[in-house]
């Protein structure tokens, strides 16, 4: 499964400390909020992302998954309950 990452905006006060961790995954806009990257992760440093996430004071990051964060609206329905 491919997994992208995604920010909670409501919770992120722009610590950085997700950026510092893996900046080269994980940039910093000038105010030291997260740009995140806009394609899927690379599974092999998936313990790096994790460690990441881990150590945001605010818990804003998650994982999601690729395809569903890609989805618009009706396949999004679609994927999550399964309809066709
Ligand atoms: S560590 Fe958390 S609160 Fe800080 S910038 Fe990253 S996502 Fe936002």
């Amino acid at each position: 499964m491919e997994a992208r990452l995604k920010v909670d905006w409501i919770k992120c006060d722009g610590y950085g400390l997700c950026g510092d961790f893996v900046p080269d995954i994980i940039g910093l806009d000038e105010w030291r909020y997260p740009i995140l990257p806009e394609g899927p992760l690379d599974g092999g440093r998936m313990h790096e992302i994790q460690r990441a996430m881990d150590c945001c004071p605010m818990r804003a990051l998650t994982l999601v998954r690729a395809d569903v964060a890609a989805a618009r609206p009706g396949r999004l329905r679609r994927l999550l309950t399964g309809a066709r």
